[in-house]
């Protein structure tokens, strides 16, 4: 049993609509660890679509689109235990979630931290940037989410220019919600071992770590566990690249993979805790 200063939390990495196999994990972990998590950071690919018409304006391929867990949490049939903050990622119902670039509540206790967005939780200052780099839609203005049935669902995946600057702005992050990975943080050799021969990463995730320059960054999309370190002048980032959350896996819990949980010291240090 932990004393009361002890805040432990949980990052998450894509969800795509298993929400149940999420909340069943990170009870888990409570159970068998006699620990409670203050709340929950999601990497985007979330996928909170409300009925069968919000899969209309999620972009990907039509054989993927089916309906996940979020109604269940969107009409109250179920509830998050605990308050779920995540970013969007490339596949998200964005005829839902554009009408609220600021961000909001989306359902109880699980909130959408917009195109841009920050929030202080446990004292530690949270960024959270939409999206991944699309060179087609960076230099541009995306559609006004009343045109999405009249234009590509692709359109509204890319974050801008003016986003980046928007998070740069922010000045400083304790930790940093990211779809895709920063630019440079695996080597070839590494990458090969996953079977990925194309560069990994984006350089304006990489600028936006090397410029807020979290204590941690968070990042999911490429549905491969992995951790690393950026040193930057004022600190060493930890990055944790996280797996996608897998539906019904016979009560195995993702933690390490899919799901990581971090302790916050009274001092402020994070920790990752280890594998259960
Ligand atoms: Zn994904």
């Amino acid at each position: 049993m932990s004393n009361t200063q002890d805040i432990f939390f949980a990052a998450v990495g894509d969800v795509h609509g298993n929400m149940h196999s999420m909340v069943r994990d990170l009870k888990i972990w409570e159970a068998k660890t006699n620990n409670q998590l203050a709340f929950v950071l999601q990497v985007g690919d979330f996928e909170p679509q409300r009925q069968e018409a919000d899969l209309m304006t999620t972009p990907g391929p039509k054989k993927y689109r089916k309906l996940g867990d979020f109604p269940d949490f969107y009409t109250g049939k179920a509830v998050f235990p605990w308050s779920i903050w995540f970013i969007a990622g490339n596949h998200e119902p964005y005829g839902f979630l554009e009408q609220m670039p600021q961000g909001g509540e989306v359902a109880y206790n699980c909130y959408y931290l917009g195109r841009v967005g920050s929030v202080t939780l446990s004292g530690l200052k949270i960024v959270g940037v939409s999206g991944i780099y699309e060179p087609k839609q960076f230099h541009q203005q995306r559609p006004d989410v009343s045109l999405i049935s009249k234009s590509s669902n692709k359109k509204y995946v890319g974050f801008t220019e003016a986003e980046i600057m928007e998070a740069i702005a922010l000045s400083s992050a304790d930790i940093l919600l990211l779809h895709d990975w920063p630019s440079g943080i695996i080597s070839s050799t590494e990458a090969q071992r996953f079977g990925w021969s194309d560069e990994v990463g984006n350089e304006y995730a990489r600028l936006l770590v090397e410029l807020l320059q979290p204590k941690l960054v968070l990042c999911g999309h490429m549905h491969q566990s992995y951790r690393t370190q950026l040193s930057c002048p004022k600190v060493v980032t930890d990055i944790c690249c996280l797996a996608n959350v897998k539906q019904g896996n016979q009560g195995m819990p993702q933690v390490g993979e899919a799901i990581a949980i971090f302790h916050l010291s009274s001092e402020g240090k994070l920790v990752e805790q280890s594998v259960l």
